[in-house]
């Protein structure tokens, strides 16, 4: 055998063994990247208990889809599983799907050269075409999505139409029983055809666009990208098509550039699923007064996250502390939650502990029709505004 081939063999030996052997590691990674701080034993009270079981709650991100783990059954480790968004009470759960993850991501500059999407995908042993394509990982995604819900025996209910919305909400939610699901891709690099890729995630369910993710992309830039730009030509004719279709653009992760740009010709109201708040929190993620509050002169929703870097070290405490600084500015009706369950974050509990946000704005002195309202009457409202009507 010629050292080349001796070579080629040991490299594919190498890969068989890392493939075959990552349903092993992978859940030994799961806990530490989508962690649950143990420093915090939460306990609700019966009363909130009991107020919270009222409510219809609904959470505008989390991305327990871009796991290995099977979501029908309850997991021992990640945020969020269908066992586990039922014990919590949530009614309404928006799955996002990312694609790209930078090598060394963090909160204030990533390069889009080196990305571990297509590894995490190998990993997880997704089909051979999500090694490559972060199109066809977003497809995938929204398939599991699909496949959860056939299998869920009416448990899950994805929801694409205003009219959908308002049938789940009269039925299902009414008496108590399953989770309603909307597809949001986080990070629109994946379309490389306009206007062609954005339609085919519209026909594959997803209804929620997020323009850019931890990079910089060909549409506009990130807030955590390197040059941070502004709205391109083409990501102008995505906006104006998203628009056209009656899909909702999520800003999360946008640059202020592209932030300002979206808004200044956006002509339907717009999203910020997952974020924390300057005025709480100063780093180069969080919004600043200025921009809630263009978000909201737009009719916008504002989703208040659950991890540490978006709202302090506090818990509870801390993204109580969020939600109240963005409701004195801007309004009740402006705020939701975006808990980033299963986004590589770490938070103070899982799904199955939104009683202790209910207890957390209870005890803060927020009217039981404001709680009503911020644990997911106004999303519900937001949502059944925007969506396609049928
Ligand atoms: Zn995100």
């Amino acid at each position: 055998m010629t050292m080349i081939l001796k070579v080629l063999l040991a490299i594919v030996m190498f890969f068989a063994l890392i493939y075959a052997s990552s349903p092993l590691f992978l859940p030994f990674f799961e806990k530490r990247i989508n962690k649950i701080e143990s420093r915090f034993q939460y306990t609700a009270s019966k009363k909130a208990q009991d107020f919270h079981s009222t409510l219809f709650v609904a959470d505008l991100h989390g991305d327990p889809l871009f796991s290995y783990r099977n979501l029908l059954r309850r997991n021992p480790s990640g945020h969020m599983d269908l066992p586990r968004l039922i014990e919590g009470n949530i009614r309404l759960q928006v799955f996002g799907v990312p694609t790209q993850i930078p090598l060394f991501a963090n909160i204030d500059r990533n390069s889009s050269k080196v990305g571990l999407g297509g590894v995490l995908a190998f990993l997880q042993h997704w089909p051979l075409n999500t090694w490559y394509s972060g199109k066809n990982r977003a497809l995938y995604q929204g398939k599991k999505l699909h496949d959860l819900e056939a299998k869920s025996q009416g448990t899950l209910t994805i929801i694409k139409t205003s009219t959908q919305l308002k049938e789940y909400a009269q039925v299902k939610a009414a008496e108590n029983r399953g989770v309603a699901g909307i597809l949001m891709l986080e990070g629109a690099h994946v379309m490389k055809k306009i206007p062609e890729d954005l339609e085919e995630l519209y026909h594959k369910g997803f209804r929620i666009i997020g323009l850019s993710h931890l990079t910089d992309n060909h549409l506009g830039g990130s807030a955590q990208g390197i040059e941070k730009g502004g709205l391109t030509e083409v990501g102008r004719k995505v906006v104006k098509r998203i628009e056209e279709l009656h899909m909702i653009i999520d800003l999360t992760h946008a640059s202020p550039a592209l932030m300002d740009d979206v808004l200044s010709i956006a002509s339907r109201p717009v999203l910020v699923s997952h974020t924390g708040v300057k005025g709480c929190v100063n780093n180069n993620r969080n919004l600043s007064d200025e921009q809630l509050k263009a978000v909201a002169s737009k009719g916008g929703l504002i989703g208040i996250g659950f991890w540490e870097e978006a709202v302090g070290q506090e818990g509870v405490e801390s993204i109580v502390n969020s939600i109240k600084y963005a409701s004195d500015l801007l309004g009740v009706k402006h705020i939701a939650l975006g808990s980033d369950f299963d986004g590589g974050v770490a938070v103070p509990f899982d799904a199955t502990g939104m009683v202790h946000i209910t207890e957390g704005l209870m005890n803060r002195g927020f009217s039981k029709e404001e709680i009503n309202m911020i644990m997911g009457e106004n999303a519900f409202n937001f949502l059944v505004t925007v969506l396609p009507l049928d």
